[in-house]
């Protein structure tokens, strides 16, 4: 049987020269990589009390949804600044070059709910402390966050040591 490793494309140089990126499009585009990816995010999260599914755009939306779905909880989209149309709350982190900021709703998360946060990839962990960030903001608890990959070369999980983070698959 084929192990999730299996279904994921690995292109070098890209975006950039030096950078291997981790492609999940070929897990997506076979029935059994994507329930297998499914299944073993929410394998990490059988014993966990939670309220609300959370996820960073746009990957964490892909593989967040069916993970809130199957445990029927609701699921709370970040995004990108500007794409969100009520009362938000944004947060700012830096990026190799320059800074980025993402968003979400004021309602989506109610003070002492328990906030588990899915994304496909931790790098620098940068995009996923932001994120931790407001919803702790918003009085919410992160009680989980769970990677399908973890690139570990970039010590994302040191930069996360204040939280529960597991992932799937780990890069050294
Ligand atoms: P970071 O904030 O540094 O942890 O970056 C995480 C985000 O960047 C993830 O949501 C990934 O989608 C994307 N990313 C960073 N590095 C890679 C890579 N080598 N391959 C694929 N995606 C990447």
């Amino acid at each position: 049987m084929k192990k999730l490793e299996d279904y994921v494309r690995s292109i070098p140089d890209f975006p950039e020269p030096g950078i291997i990126f981790r492609d999940v499009t070929s897990i997506l585009q076979d029935a059994d990589g994507l329930q297998l990816a499914i299944d073993s995010i929410q394998e990490k999260l059988k014993d966990v009390d939670v309220d609300v599914i959370a996820g960073t755009e746009s990957r964490g939306f892909i593989f967040g949804v069916p993970v809130a779905y199957n445990l029927h909880k609701p699921f709370v989209p970040i995004r990108k600044k500007g794409k969100l149309p009520c009362e938000t709350i944004s947060q700012d982190y830096d990026l190799e070059y320059g800074s980025a900021t993402i968003e979400m709703h004021k309602d989506s998360v109610k003070p002492g709910q328990k906030v588990v946060l899915i994304d496909d990839l931790v790098a620098t962990g940068g995009t996923i402390e932001a994120a931790a960030k407001m919803v702790e903001r918003l009085g919410g608890e992160v009680v989980k966050i769970v990677f399908l990959m973890e690139l570990a070369g970039l010590k994302g999980r040191e930069r996360l040591k204040e939280y529960n983070v597991e992932s799937v698959i780990c890069y050294e």
